[in-house]
């Protein structure tokens, strides 16, 4: 519970970041560690509250309360010991996660909300320091042998976990290198590579076996895997992206998020990626459709490849400075945000639509035009109606579209599998993680829809239990979703 009188004592503080003129010249994480002493401080406003309402905000069930008083009373090896009983990744979390715990937190309801998120990074920071994460291969193995289909935070989440209950796990994956979004979607300066490949080789250690280049559905026959393997799981993501099919769509300079983050994302690996395929903001006027994070991770990749100008455009309204009175504790806030790459440049737009991409001469994105638009809502429907003579032209030479992603890819490996689909497109899967197909499971985006890593790490444990029970009758393995 932290110090009796801890937050009356201590305000909240802010996660340390680097000066932005000095992140701006490189590709490094921008986010600074915490100092420990000021650490514990933070731990010591947690307020033994009675019932914990941050357990229910983290998909994970991470116990918060214990942990945060482990920090205070500078007791660390078993505050990891506390949190890696729930989350296989802290440090995924730590840094990336939107934290819908603190929206939840007590304390949040008249004062702000206790730096979970901070906490629960500087914990598994100091333990990798300390060398107290270390690899934890089974003691007997099951002789059972599992693919996982799909390197992203589920299936990883899914592979340490069925690893360590003993049975063979391989991970394919379609790229050249492993990890998911968390390697070609999420920027370096989110989250540095070397934080992932870290797992890795711990879970390589442990005997988990990652296999690259292996599209299954494609390169890789799903019946092959059928007979290799006693189970398939399949956490292969929602990484189709939403179009926008309007006018001058095919000029050159508009392209969707993704192509421009992951070729980003190489050349910081070190791959040699030619001029003329790369993908660059640099001297241009840039707009990103989209008002979101994969937006954002676009705005702050831009401003680093030195874009000339930047807008963001959103097609919603502004949303408030606080919460309103029908979005309540402990609903996670909609409130306005302000992320490193904001705090970094570029213009918000909101309330606009984008009608046309106009091109030059040569087949060239040179602007778009653009109307403001109003929001009606009609019976929990929301549509958008355009406001006359509020249209307007920007110029522009590259347009990054970040409108989120409208469900799995279908063609290739759910099709060979003939899986069942919701009506809104995901891998359908019963209440044990199976997917229509006897012996297939599914977790993650790709039964979820695009969500959060902390999700992804919460159905890859809960979809792990599921598939260890299939293969041995019954699980101890903890499921953190139903
Ligand atoms: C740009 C961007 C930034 C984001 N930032 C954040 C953030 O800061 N915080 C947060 O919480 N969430 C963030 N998210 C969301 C988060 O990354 C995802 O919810 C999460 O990665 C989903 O994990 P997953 O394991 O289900 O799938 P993914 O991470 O999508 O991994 C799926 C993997 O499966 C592989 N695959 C697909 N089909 C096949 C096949 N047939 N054969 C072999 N391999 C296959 C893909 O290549 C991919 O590597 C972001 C998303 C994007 C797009
Ligand atoms: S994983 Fe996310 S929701 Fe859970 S405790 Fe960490 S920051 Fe909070």
């Amino acid at each position: 519970m932290g110090k009796v009188t801890g937050f009356i004592e201590f305000k909240r503080d802010k996660q340390p970041y680097r000066p932005v003129a000095e992140r701006l010249r490189d590709w490094h994480q921008v986010m600074l560690p915490w100092p420990v002493d000021k650490l514990q401080k933070q731990g010591a406003r947690c307020m033994d509250c009675g019932i914990p309402f941050c357990h229910q905000g983290c998909p994970l069930g991470n116990l918060i309360p214990d942990w945060n008083d482990l920090v205070y009373r500078d007791r660390w090896r078993e505050a990891i010991d506390r949190l890696h009983a729930t989350n296989n990744f802290p440090e995924f979390t730590g840094t990336l996660c939107p934290a819908p715990c603190e929206g939840s937190c007590v304390l949040g309801i008249n004062d702000d909300p206790v730096t979970i998120k901070g906490i629960e990074l500087t914990i598994v920071d100091h333990a990798f320091a300390q060398g107290w994460i270390e690899p934890e291969p089974p003691e007997v193995r099951t002789g059972k042998k599992v693919a996982v289909i799909g390197s992203g935070p589920a299936g990883l989440a899914a592979a340490q976990q069925l690893n360590r209950a003993g049975h063979w796990v391989t991970v394919l994956e379609r790229d050249d290198r492993i990890g998911g979004l968390l390697r070609y979607g999420i920027p370096e300066f989110k989250m540095e590579k070397r934080v992932l490949d870290r797992r890795l080789d711990q879970m390589s250690a442990e005997g988990v076996r990652f296999e690259t280049d292996r599209h299954v559905g494609v390169n890789v026959a799903v019946e092959d895997l059928r007979h290799q393997f006693d189970a398939l799981l399949l956490t292969g993501g929602a990484t189709a992206p939403r179009d926008l099919p309007i006018p001058g769509r095919e000029l050159a300079g508009v392209h969707f998020a993704m192509e421009y983050l992951t070729l980003q994302n190489r050349r910081c690996a070190g791959d040699g990626i030619a001029d003329e395929r790369f993908i660059s903001a640099s001297g241009k006027p840039v707009v990103i459709i989209g008002g979101g994070d994969t937006g954002a991770d676009c705005l702050g990749t831009a401003h680093r490849q030195g874009a000339r100008s930047i807008h963001q455009f959103e097609i919603l309204p502004r949303p408030p400075d606080q919460r309103t009175s029908d979005n309540p504790w402990p609903q996670w806030p909609n409130v306005y945000r302000v992320s490193s790459a904001h705090e970094e440049g570029g213009e918000r737009v909101y309330a606009v639509s984008t009608k046309r991409f106009v091109g030059d001469a040569h087949g060239r994105l040179a602007a778009l035009e653009v109307v403001r638009v109003e929001t009606v809502r009609d019976a929990g429907r929301i549509s958008f109606a355009e406001m006359p003579g509020s249209e307007f032209t920007l110029p522009c030479e590259l347009a990054l579209l970040a409108m989120g992603f409208v469900g799995p890819e279908r063609p290739g490996m759910l099709a060979a599998l003939d899986v069942e689909l919701t009506d809104r497109g995901n891998v359908r899967r019963d209440a044990n993680w199976m997917t229509s197909t006897p012996g297939v499971f599914t977790a993650g985006d790709m039964q979820r829809g695009q969500s959060l890593i902390v999700w992804a790490i919460a159905e890859g444990r809960s979809a792990a239990h599921g598939v260890d029970r299939y293969l041995m009758g019954r699980s101890d393995l903890p499921t953190p979703v139903a």
